[in-house]
């Protein structure tokens, strides 16, 4: 495998990203909401074709970025040379080339993992329809946007979430009509896939969050775990085949043939199979102990076998992550992507 993957493999698994002293990002920062830069001020690197998004600190980190004659960055790793050349690329909103927006990080479940609903209410960027229309305009007055994906914790009830995902999935598709549209809800029925088709959205994720049943009943205790798979097969039928992705989260206790079974039941359905490492961080490492989960770091070297085991998987029923244009598949920032990165 190439040394480069490796390289992406390591600095996404790893710790922040130290900046010199007085650095000035040629890019605002990203203060995200949802997804495992969480809570913390992130910037978004490119090397080799690939690209990853770090937690910045001027204080320590894994890596420190360098900047060398002329303004050439670099990467080190604990005072070693690790990338000989990278570039800081814009973050559109939460990541490059597409307006991601967290709904409400807010959420009535507590799922062990998730930093959202801990977040600092002040980071709660309470957005309506009207405000995600403006910041759409903005956005698109600046860079060329690909997607547009929506995230949101639950908020209230179900209902009332999956309907803010459909207000905002019908404005932005009345303004945009050829924009690809990602929705990442929480939904309980068939009819609320069918809702979030008929307003617009091409692409749905329904994450199953754990391979393993027992894992699930303490990672997500408030969800169902069986609800997740037959949801998974309506939302095949709505949105077709390579429409519909589904994040499992790997270093809770789970072993790599959980999650080839988890993926093979996936891909035989004609759902792309997410995989996600664990990040454990200062927002959930307790939340994680309590919960009973064995959380476990995950090495580079089984991300990347993972993510090859994730490549055979798909290929053996004709799948691919290609086929997903908006969210985590499109962005590659936090994981080792099939037949993207490799
Ligand atoms: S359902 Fe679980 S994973 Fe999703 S936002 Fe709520 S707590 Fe987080
Ligand atoms: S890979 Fe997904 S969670 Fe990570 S920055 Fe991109 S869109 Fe966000």
């Amino acid at each position: 495998m190439e040394e480069a993957l490796k390289r992406k493999a390591i600095l996404t698994l790893g710790g922040p990203v130290k900046l010199p002293e007085g650095f000035e990002l040629p890019c605002r920062i990203s203060n995200s909401t949802a997804g495992p830069g969480a809570g913390f001020g992130s910037a978004v690197f490119s090397f080799d074709g690939y690209r990853v998004k770090k937690s910045i600190s001027y204080d320590s980190g894994e890596f420190e970025l360098v900047v060398g004659k002329r303004g050439k960055l670099s990467l080190t790793r604990r005072g070693k040379q690790f990338i000989t050349r990278v570039e800081i690329v814009p973050v559109v909103r939460h990541c490059p080339e597409q307006a991601f927006f967290n709904l409400d990080p807010r959420c009535i479940y507590g799922c062990a993992y998730c930093t959202s609903p801990v977040l600092d209410p002040s980071m709660d960027k309470h957005l309506s329809t009207d405000s995600i229309m403006e910041m759409m305009e903005e956005s698109e007055s600046q860079y060329d946007v690909k997607a547009v994906s929506l995230t949101s914790g639950v908020v209230g009830d179900v209902d009332s979430t999956v309907a803010r995902f459909i207000d905002v999935v019908k404005s932005v598709r009345s303004k945009y009509p050829d924009m690809p549209i990602g929705v990442e809800p929480y939904v309980s029925s068939r009819e609320h896939i069918q809702m979030l088709k008929d307003a617009g959205a091409d692409e749905i994720k329904l994450n199953l969050e754990t391979p393993r049943r027992d894992i699930f009943s303490k990672a997500c205790p408030d969800l169902n775990f069986d609800d997740i798979w037959a949801l998974l097969a309506d939302a095949v039928d709505i949105f077709g085949r390579g429409r519909v992705i589904s994040n499992i989260i790997y270093g809770m206790g789970e072993t790599d043939a959980d999650l080839d079974m988890a993926m093979e039941r996936m891909c035989r359905m004609g759902v792309l199979p997410g995989l996600r490492a664990l990040r454990v961080n200062d927002l959930n490492r307790t939340r994680l102990v309590k919960a009973g989960i064995r959380s476990e770091p995950v090495s580079p070297e089984r991300a990347l076998r993972l993510a090859e085991m994730q490549k055979r998987v798909m290929n053996r029923h004709g799948l691919t992550t290609e086929t997903s244009i908006t969210m985590c598949f499109e962005c590659k920032c936090c994981d080792i992507v099939p037949f993207r990165d490799f």
